[in-house]
């Protein structure tokens, strides 16, 4: 049997997270052996998200993990200010840990909602060692921030413009971990304490060192995830329809 790909994604309440889900189940649909594992960033499930997870017909665990007030970002802070995923992205961790076994081989990814998948990866990725490693697209202030590979295929650096005192700078769609691996790092999870930025790479810091990485997408040469970001849709009459009561979607 394929390993099993254990997709991680938060989630949270906007206009555009239906449209968001579709595209990334639709995505999700061509791979084989997958589960879902879906944090909604909520006290209980919501309607949309179930209503995805059902109509997808795909392996999947719908979980709920609240982020404290004091760390969302408030409507006119700029997206870098705060980390955003933390405690959905520790729940999808903690549920691995509570329900598999290093005997179930597979491979865990961290697949923020917005961004764009080509199926590639995931067939890939499905084949990690321990700790896989690839570029990833519009990230970084870069067309794309990618490992550079030497001539005896090891990781040798990455072409990162900032933040180059992270001993890890690629973003979060940027690799995966095998479950086994993963399972027997118990502590491993990310923080809040975290300086901005640095997620990923206190994160692989505990799981791997450069020269152990295993470079994916033709030694780093191919493109097969970017980190978009959906524009904030215009609702003005929306806006004004909800003030007397109503709805487009009445
Ligand atoms: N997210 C969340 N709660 C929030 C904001 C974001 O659960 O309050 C999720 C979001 O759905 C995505 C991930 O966390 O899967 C990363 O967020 P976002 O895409 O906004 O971050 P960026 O693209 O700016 O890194
Ligand atoms: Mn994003």
């Amino acid at each position: 049997d394929l390993p099993v790909i254990y997709a991680i994604t938060p989630t949270y309440e906007r206009p555009a997270q239906r449209a968001e889900l579709t595209r990334l189940s639709h995505t999700f649909m061509h791979v084989t052996n997958f589960h879902w594992i879906i944090i909604e960033d909520a006290t209980k499930k919501s309607d949309v998200v179930t209503d995805i997870l059902v109509q997808s017909k795909m392996n999947y665990t719908h979980l709920c993990a609240l982020t404290p007030p004091d760390y969302k970002r408030k409507p006119k802070e700029p997206n870098w200010t705060k980390p955003r995923g933390v405690l959905q992205r520790n729940a999808g961790l903690q549920w691995l840990r509570d329900n598999r076994t290093p005997e179930d081989r597979g491979v865990v990814y961290f697949a923020d909602d917005d961004n764009t998948y080509s199926i590639h990866i995931f067939n890939e990725m499905r084949w990690t060692k321990k700790v896989s490693i690839w570029p990833v697209g519009l990230v970084g202030g870069l067309l794309v921030e990618k490992p550079i590979v030497n001539s005896s295929g090891k990781v040798s650096g990455f072409n990162s413009a900032w933040g180059m005192d992270r001993p890890f700078p690629i973003d979060m769609a940027g690799f995966a971990i095998s479950l086994p691996h993963l399972l027997s790092h118990p502590d491993v999870k990310f923080s809040f304490k975290v300086k901005m930025g640095h997620q990923e790479s206190v994160f692989l810091e505990k799981l791997t060192k450069r020269e152990d990485l295993e470079p994916l997408a033709d030694n780093c040469t191919k493109i097969y995830v970017w980190h978009t970001r959906t524009e904030e849709p215009n609702l003005k009459f929306e806006q004004k329809l909800k003030s007397q009561g109503k709805s487009s979607l009445d």
